[in-house]
């Protein structure tokens, strides 16, 4: 298998100063930031949040809003039923049950619902500093798979595969690595393999065009 550090080192000088694309200001923004990420681009979600994050200041607001003006409000991030679903049950569990604060651990994290391991780790890294695993989002699921770092399909797996070759301090920059290089070079159609600077180390370099 390819160096992944090198890999890694290749990205960094590439991508210098990389940082996490959603916009927030506190934990719970970037809880809600983040479940509305789903199956939608952050520049999208940055557009709805702009105004959400006016209109909802607390968990109360979430919860006081009836689900169908929710459901308007983030209408076009996508699985609005689904999310707003989502968004209004974790704010009267973290009511309840976290004394109205998000979480800090994966445990309690995974136990909200539409939370899974992806949203956990952004919002333990993002808002707390807290570096538990890999976030494997779309572009890290494709690349990783491209890159041969995993033979697995599976988030879950893949993070696993991920977390046994990739040194513990670059866990949270490589997420951001790839998924700005899955914007820019490696696309899911049509991958730029000879702009690429991995073309070297990468085992599907110039076979997926
Ligand atoms: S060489 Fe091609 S397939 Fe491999 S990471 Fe680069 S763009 Fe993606």
């Amino acid at each position: 298998m390819a160096d992944v550090n090198e890999m890694i080192t290749l990205l960094k000088k590439e991508y210098p100063g990389v940082k996490i694309a959603l916009h927030y200001s506190d934990p719970l923004e970037l809880l809600i930031a983040t479940i509305l990420s789903a199956q939608c681009t952050d520049k999208q979600v940055n557009e709805v949040t702009k105004n959400l994050f006016k209109k909802y200041r607390t968990l109360q607001d979430y919860i006081k809003t009836p689900q169908e003006e929710l459901e308007k409000d983030i209408y076009s991030t996508g699985f609005y039923r689904n999310k707003a679903k989502n968004i209004k049950e974790l704010s009267k569990l973290l009511v309840n049950e976290f004394d109205s604060k998000v979480p800090d651990t994966m445990e309690a994290l995974l136990t909200l619902p539409g939370v899974a391991r992806k949203t956990a780790n952004i919002v333990l890294s993002g808002a707390f500093g807290k570096i538990d695993g890999i976030a494997v989002d779309t572009h890290v699921k494709r690349i990783a798979f491209r890159l041969g770092l995993t033979a697995n399909t599976n988030p879950e797996k893949i993070e696993k595969d991920l977390m046994k070759i990739i040194p513990k301090n670059d866990w949270d920059i490589f997420t951001l690595l790839l998924i700005h290089h899955g914007r820019k070079v490696c696309n899911a159609r049509k991958p730029l393999c000879g702009e690429c600077v991995l073309n070297k180390l990468c085992k599907s370099a110039f076979t997926l065009g």
